[in-house]
């Protein structure tokens, strides 16, 4: 297989780590192991044994949930992980650039600083919050290799349109990996670009668990991506990272009646979050309520501190934003259970007649 010509050289030269699946009836006295385990719980897991390099089951697993082939899926912790693999395999520190459209999800930037790679931020549109390709595209240096489109986006809601998506790609062809979040979109009916990954040159998909699976503590996502991609990402993941108790619980939420729980969840969210929207609409000190397409709102409002404060005091956290993120007087609220949407209700309410 070619080597993608974009990934860093260092990572391209990487010998890779043996991934098999191993005899689980052999004599393991090859990897400096416990040989017994010291744990008696009922459910007894071989703990004192390194889980497999990768996790093929699981692997096959998610494969499955989002309908692809095992080699064009790599599993990492979380999708966050994700984000800082595909930064690490293509980003050479103090040389290479990373594109995201504030106000965004904060980790694209980040993990682009601690590899060292310059993060070159262009502002979607105030109050669509709709993404401007020529300005991407003007916006990108030579060096520039990853680009990153949220959609659903967080925190605004808002969705990319795939064309735009697929336009700033072939663009970039040769240069870029383009990266579209898709942590929001089983709340969105916005179509995933996660089968068009799988045969795109420079495209990847990232998805994840976190949020319509309802797993966010087992930390598992995925990139999804063309064969080439996934392969070269894969030898920056490091071996063996991810826990086997973690590996049972997603395996498990994959299970036909979780499964069917998460399918509940989204379309709970999703009438819970258009009730919330119009009760939060009528509030005076409520100025704007966005549209989304997530499990989240975004509003504006007036006296945006004292709101939060009085929030705080009733312990119902919601997230506030700032000018510096380009959201003045802005709030997230996440889509909870009704009792908890009411909850925020009344207590904005009571707030409103002050
Ligand atoms: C929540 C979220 C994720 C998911 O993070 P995990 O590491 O998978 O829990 C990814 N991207 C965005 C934009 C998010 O809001």
């Amino acid at each position: 297989m070619t080597k993608f010509n974009i990934a860093r050289p260092e990572v391209a030269a990487l010998h890779k780590v043996a991934t098999g699946p191993q005899d689980p009836d052999a004599i393991r006295l090859n990897a400096n192991e416990a040989p017994e385990t010291h744990w008696f719980a009922d459910d007894e897991q071989a703990l004192n044994r390194y889980p497999e390099a990768r996790p093929t089951v699981l692997r096959a697993e998610l494969a499955k949930l989002y309908a692809v082939s095992e080699d064009n899926l790599l599993v990492t912790r979380g999708s966050s992980e994700a984000i800082d693999v595909v930064i690490r395999t293509f980003c050479r520190a103090y040389q290479d650039s990373v594109v995201s459209m504030p106000p965004t999800f904060e980790l694209y930037p980040y993990f682009a600083r601690i590899q060292g790679a310059e993060s070159i931020e262009v502002p979607l549109h105030d109050e669509t919050f709709a993404v401007d390709c020529a300005s991407i595209l003007h916006a990108c240096k030579d060096d520039t290799k990853v680009i990153f489109f949220c959609s659903p986006n967080n925190p605004t809601g808002s969705v990319v349109d795939a064309r735009d998506i697929l336009s700033v790609a072939d663009a970039r062809r040769g240069k870029s990996v383009v990266v579209v979040d898709e942590a929001y979109i089983e709340f969105s009916e916005q179509a995933s670009l996660t089968s068009v990954a799988t045969t795109h040159e420079n495209l990847i998909v990232l998805r994840t668990l976190s949020k319509a699976y309802a797993l966010a503590g087992a930390r598992c996502g995925v990139a999804i991506s063309n064969r080439e991609i996934i392969d070269i990402a894969s030898g920056v993941l490091s071996p063996f990272s991810f826990a086997a108790p973690s590996e049972d619980y997603v395996l498990q939420a994959l299970e036909p009646n979780r499964m069917a729980a998460a399918k509940q969840y989204v379309e709970e969210a999703i009438a819970e979050r258009d009730r919330l929207s119009k009760a939060l609409g009528d509030f005076e000190l409520v100025e704007k309520v966005w549209p989304t397409d997530g499990n989240f709102l975004l509003l504006r409002v007036s006296r945006q501190q004292a709101i939060l404060d009085s929030l705080r005091d009733r312990k119902i956290l919601i997230r506030g934003y700032g000018e510096h993120q380009g959201l003045k007087d802005c709030l997230r609220i996440t889509v909870g259970t009704p009792a908890e949407n009411d909850a925020l209700l009344n207590a904005l309410k009571d707030f409103d007649t002050q």
